[in-house]
């Protein structure tokens, strides 16, 4: 693997992460397919729950601070809605 900006190969692995409220511990940001839908008030993606989503693997050059993005696994969403 290498920096797709500067070709470099010290990358560190990583992953986007969202502080929740509580102690209960961190949200993963998980990517999912499809172009954003959001409310016009609040922002948020509306319709997460029937995308398809895996959690993303974000990799930083140490170099350049270029990050590259992976989401190795993806889950289909639950057919009974
Ligand atoms: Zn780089």
């Amino acid at each position: 693997m290498h920096c797709t900006h500067c070709g470099g190969e010290d990358l560190e692995a990583g992953v986007i992460a969202e502080e929740p409220h509580g102690r209960a511990g961190w949200q993963l940001d998980k990517w999912y397919s499809g172009p954003p839908t959001t409310t016009k008030w609040m922002g948020v993606l509306t319709d997460a729950w029937r995308r398809r989503s895996g959690t993303a693997t974000v990799h930083r050059c140490r170099a350049c601070g270029h990050l590259d993005a992976f989401v190795a696994e993806v889950t289909d969403p639950p057919q009974d809605y």
